[in-house]
């Protein structure tokens, strides 16, 4: 299953080329980036002969979503542990979760890797073999489904970006991006945009997955280079927001039609805008917003 999304070019910024890469539009109930990282994810699982998967994630976690809508296309046993507590009115991808049936299991965060172990057990007792993925996708074959979107991105278009901009949260998507680009271009800056983590603990975390990355595959040890993690944006962490960013999703929707999310991808249109006003980057600059999804956390 290997889908490819829509490049556009956003008619409505005109100081610079304003591309974007549809994402959100990725073939999969709610889009977004997590439909990318679990095709690969989960072909590991089918090839190891796996027959149930068990993952985690906050309430609305678009991971976790993810997983529950492939596993049932599979035919996939499916539990997903959440680390909060239940809410009365479900909603977004809660919602979606619980149309599809899948277990799911509520605990406190620092049960979590217990929880994971005690719904591995369950499934092996049961006489199913479990498949075991880390929260929000975050591993080799997520990190390599966004290596692969930058062959895809070249094949798709001629133009040479000069810097590319996305939501970055446990860091598996920027550092497939990361290599990509330094594999794919010549010299396009990738920025992550946190929408959690530190800038300290954030461009740790990226780069740990660029150096996996790169040694499993054999890479240019050169491109753990240049990692840029920016901190600037995150609004105070997870799920928090303020005045300028839902200003920033309302000015992008009615300006260009892109509709933005609060938690992710908000988060990084404001961090590129602020970067390029600061930058002065020239008229014929291109530049490429990677947009990751986030319409269920819109809805939420
Ligand atoms: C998970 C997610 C991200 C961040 O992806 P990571 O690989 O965890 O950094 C960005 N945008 C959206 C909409 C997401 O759901």
């Amino acid at each position: 299953m290997n889908f490819i999304t829509p490049l556009e070019k956003i008619n409505a910024v005109t100081d610079i080329n304003l591309y974007i890469k549809r994402d959100d539009l990725y073939p999969i109930s709610g889009g977004g980036n997590k439909g990318r990282k679990l095709n690969y994810i989960l072909k590991k699982c089918i090839d190891m002969k796996c027959n149930a998967v068990v993952t985690c994630g906050g309430i609305q976690s678009n991971h976790t979503r993810a997983t529950a809508i492939r596993c049932r296309e599979l035919g996939l046993k499916c539990t997903i542990i959440i680390h909060s507590k239940p809410v009365t009115r479900s909603t977004g991808n809660l919602k979606i979760l619980e149309l599809l049936g899948v277990k799911i299991v509520y605990c406190d965060l620092h049960d979590i890797a217990k929880v994971m172990d005690l719904e591995m057990a369950c499934y092996r007792t049961q006489g199913y073999t479990p498949f075991y993925i880390w929260g929000g996708g975050h591993c080799y074959e997520g990190t390599l489904a966004y290596f692969d979107a930058v062959e895809e991105l070249k094949k798709q278009s001629r133009v040479e970006f000069d810097a590319v901009f996305l939501a970055s949260g446990t860091g598996a998507t920027q550092a497939g991006l990361h290599c990509g680009f330094k594999h794919y271009y010549n010299n396009t800056a990738v920025h992550g945009i946190s929408i959690a983590r530190d800038k300290n603990r954030g461009t740790t975390e990226v780069k740990k997955s660029v150096e996996e990355f790169i040694s499993l595959s054999n890479l240019d040890s050169h491109y753990i280079s240049d990692i840029v993690f920016d901190d600037n944006y995150n609004c105070g962490g997870y799920e928090k927001t303020n005045h300028e960013l839902f200003n920033v999703l309302n000015k992008t929707a009615r300006k260009t039609g892109i509709i933005l999310d609060p938690v992710y991808t908000g988060k990084a249109w404001m961090g590129m805008e602020n970067i390029i006003k600061s930058k002065h980057y020239p008229k014929n600059t291109n530049i490429l917003f990677w947009h990751t999804g986030g319409l269920l956390n819109l809805m939420a």
